[in-house]
């Protein structure tokens, strides 16, 4: 399959909603689906009410994106829609970030993880084209999380990280682990293992990772003839020149921002840095579709970190995951809200 190097018509900014399928417990529990989804591009939200005299009835609201995913949409089509058309521009000197944002147990995960497999997949079929090769073309790639407003690697025993920036608006992760990468077996072990390493809250096995912000980049660099190979065996991807990269962000849980009340210091203090930060970032994705000379990127932690890929040649997609549930129904307006504010 041939990729195009075609980048004109991608745009910089997309927003996909996906909504997953009604789970065995919402089943059994007979919740309704309250989302219809309408020609992959807009969905209507029927919020069960009632009014002051008890009756019930159902309230509606509309929403239009880029793309709207069904419960039947499957993760290759996900890719083909989200991933796929920005992948040429990578080898064009794009930085490019796709976010999956929702609620905790909406499909940020599910809709995340196949993603920079198949991504690697497409990198790799072009780093073997002549052109691609002969500059000396390398794909590496790194795994690090955001936890309460601090950095760690997970492909380096969670290593706290620190980040520098330099003059030229450049961000550099001191310490951050890169590992050079030529085939997808290798990627998916190193996912696993940065899997393994995300944080898990005390709270039990259900909260894993819904506190923190985790970040896998692939970054295409040049690198030059004999210097840089010495490097290259030593593990660390300074060598070479960075070409473009994408970023692929499974997002704290959504519905964590609104922890600040919550009795226990440490929660609450995770909670209002989600808060800020996913404030951050919609600020962020709307002053870069404005075109706004001045990005607020100082808002956050993973904003900063995402500095570099929000100024110059970028290209955003956010994936919005929604729950189907009635119980579900407030974070999923929210969620919506929120994908509605950065379009
Ligand atoms: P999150 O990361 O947002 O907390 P997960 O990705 O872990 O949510 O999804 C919660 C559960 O729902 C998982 O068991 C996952 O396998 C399932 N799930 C999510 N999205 C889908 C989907 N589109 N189709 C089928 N199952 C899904
Ligand atoms: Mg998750």
């Amino acid at each position: 399959r041939e990729i195009s190097t075609k980048e004109s018509n991608v745009a910089k900014i997309k927003v996909v909603v996906r909504k997953r399928p009604l789970n065995k417990k919402e089943i059994s529990r007979k919740e309704d689906d309250i989302v219809s989804v309408h020609d992959n591009a807009y969905l209507t939200v029927h919020e069960p009410k009632l009014k002051v005299d008890l009756t019930a009835y159902v309230e509606k609201h509309e929403f239009c994106f880029d793309a709207v995913l069904d419960e039947h949409v499957t993760n290759d089509e996900v890719y083909r829609v989200t991933v796929e058309p920005i992948i040429p521009t990578i080898f064009q000197r794009t930085k490019a970030t796709c976010f999956a944002y929702g609620q905790t147990g909406s499909g940020k995960t599910y809709t995340m993880q196949p993603l920079p497999l198949r991504a690697v997949e497409d990198m790799v079929r072009m780093l073997h084209q002549p052109f691609y090769h002969n500059q000396r073309y390398k794909l590496w790639l790194s795994y690090f999380e955001i936890y309460g407003g601090k950095l760690f690697d997970l492909l380096c025993d969670r290593r706290k990280l620190l980040m520098r920036e330099d003059g030229r608006q450049q961000v550099c992760i001191v310490g951050l682990q890169e590992f050079e990468v030529s085939d997808v077996q290798v990627v998916k072990e190193f996912i696993e293992k940065g899997n393994a390493a995300r944080s898990t809250g005390s709270t039990g096995a259900n909260e894993e990772s819904s506190r923190s912000h985790a970040i896998l980049q692939l970054a295409i660099k040049q690198h030059k003839e004999v210097s840089d190979t010495k490097r290259q065996k030593e593990g660390s991807g300074k060598g070479g020149k960075i070409v473009g990269k994408i970023s692929f962000i499974d997002l704290a849980g959504s519905e964590r921002g609104a922890d600040t009340t919550d009795n226990d210091r440490q929660t609450r203090i995770e909670g209002a840095e989600i808060n800020k930060s996913l404030l951050a970032l919609k600020e962020c994705i709307r002053a870069l579709d404005n075109d706004q000379i001045h990005i607020p990127f100082r808002g956050s932690k993973l904003t900063e970190v995402l500095r570099d890929s929000f100024v110059g040649n970028s290209r955003t997609v956010m994936i919005s995951c929604i729950s189907p549930n009635a119980g579900s129904c407030e974070h999923t307006l929210n969620t919506l809200r929120y994908a509605d504010r950065v379009k």
